[in-house]
């Protein structure tokens, strides 16, 4: 094999380390430092051995830890029986797992929904622009979504998402999608003419920096697009599956969302994502309208079944609003921290001035716990749900020692 031209331009340690000469990969990603080779639980394992505690959870995919058995033995027993069939065909896996996340969102409602699966996040909000656009008819097809935000990297999806630098290289933009200012309800009241179909919003922008919705602003949006006859669409891909401490992130709010997104930690790590939405909404939608080779094979429905019964089992939104009360706690007293937000076990941790995030994310993955630096002065927390006492005190005393570590080469830079 040629040595490429990704040596020069991509160069990165890992695939050297693993004895290639080029990178295998798009350079999309940027440099990777590190090669996981094993995880179990909340602990990684890197290819020269060395052990992480994992506080990222591959973006709060994770959620019940690496490797857990629930997720093993589904994978094992449902391939061993039947992993996919067309979906001119039912299969009983899927439909059980579609019952399953309707019971999450009647009770999160108060009303009754139907499931579309399909296979990442991307593909749930490419679903809801969609859906959007048959509910509100010719002439009637924009999205409003909020500055900040971040809906995926599909086309659609990348449209809705309100981060024009992410826009500009690919431009132009498929028409019909509108942002405004994350918690402005005037702005949002301004934007919400008659060429809109729907709201999209995140409870919490994870992306955007770990943003809270501010108090009261989902309920006022919800208003007003009932006034409008706008639906609201709510990406609970991040914020969903107990993460914030309930099992959607809009129950904070006591909204009832005409339809909800999920992906992320709804496979543990298991490629999937689901699009719900309230009867009455997705009456409009016939055969043909939508579609997807791999919705809800038995195979990932499987997984899906598995993840809901555990953290069903373990009551996680409750370990996600206990254990994230202690550890926000306890990160609100290391030095140079100056505020912690969000909520439950997805965390933003605001650092002082002076201090780089990016920085301080490598100096923690050199001490082993893995983090990330969401904008250029906040780390993002987002260990399992179920991660133990003594893990949230390793990471803590690693974290507090980078940050003294920091502090000191900052004071003594000034
Ligand atoms: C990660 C994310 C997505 C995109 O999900 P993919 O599976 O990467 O396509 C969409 N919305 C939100 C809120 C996310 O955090």
């Amino acid at each position: 094999m040629t040595k490429h031209a990704f040596l020069e331009n991509n160069a990165q340690p890992v695939p050297q380390a693993a004895g290639m000469d080029h990178c295998p990969f798009l350079p999309v990603f940027g440099p990777p430092s590190v090669m996981f080779v094993r995880g179990q639980g909340t602990e990684l394992w890197d290819s020269q051995g060395k052990r992480y505690l994992d506080f990222l959870c591959g973006l709060a995919v994770t959620s019940l830890g690496h490797s857990h058995s629930c997720v093993t033995d589904a994978l094992t027993q449902q391939s061993a029986e039947l992993i996919h069939v067309s979906n001119f065909f039912a299969n009983p896996v899927a439909t059980a797992a579609a019952i399953d996340i309707n019971d999450l969102l009647e009770s999160a409602t108060g009303s009754s929904g139907q499931v579309f699966f399909c296979n990442s996040g991307a593909e749930a909000n490419e679903a809801a622009i969609k859906l959007a656009r048959k509910h509100g008819g010719r002439g009637r097809h924009t999205m409003v979504s909020a500055l900040g935000s971040f809906h995926g990297r599909t086309l659609g999806a990348l449209a809705a998402t309100g981060q024009p630098a992410k826009h500009e290289p690919f431009q132009p933009m498929p028409e019909g999608f509108k942002h405004v200012a994350f918690g402005d309800i005037e702005a949002m009241s301004l934007a919400v003419d008659s060429s809109v179909a729907a709201v999209l919003l995140e409870p919490i922008q994870g992306e955007g920096g770990v943003i809270p919705a501010p108090a009261g602003y989902l309920k006022a949006v919800e208003s007003l697009c009932k006034e409008r006859g706008v639906l609201l669409v709510i990406d609970e891909v991040q914020t969903g599956m107990g993460r914030t401490g309930k099992w959607f992130g809009f129950e904070h709010s006591g909204i009832s969302p005409d339809a909800v997104l999920m992906a992320k930690a709804l496979g543990n790590g298991v490629p999937v994502g689901a699009i719900w939405v309230k009867e009455d909404v997705a009456k409009v939608l016939q055969p043909g309208d939508h579609g997807s080779t791999y919705s809800g094979t038995a195979l990932v429905t499987s997984v899906v079944r598995a993840v809901i019964a555990e953290m069903k089992r373990i009551n996680a939104p409750q370990l996600a609003t206990s254990v994230g009360a202690q550890l926000t706690e306890k990160l609100r007293g290391v030095p140079g921290v100056v505020g912690v937000r969000g909520a439950g076990l997805l965390l933003g941790i605001e650092l002082a001035q002076g201090l780089d995030a990016t920085q301080v994310y490598q100096a923690c993955l050199a001490q082993g716990l893995v983090t990330n630096a969401v904008n250029a002065s906040t780390i993002r927390m987002a260990p399992p749900l179920n991660v133990s006492a003594e893990h949230i005190e390793e990471a803590v005393a690693i974290f507090a020692k980078v940050m003294v570590q920091m502090k000191k080469e900052v004071e003594a830079a000034q």
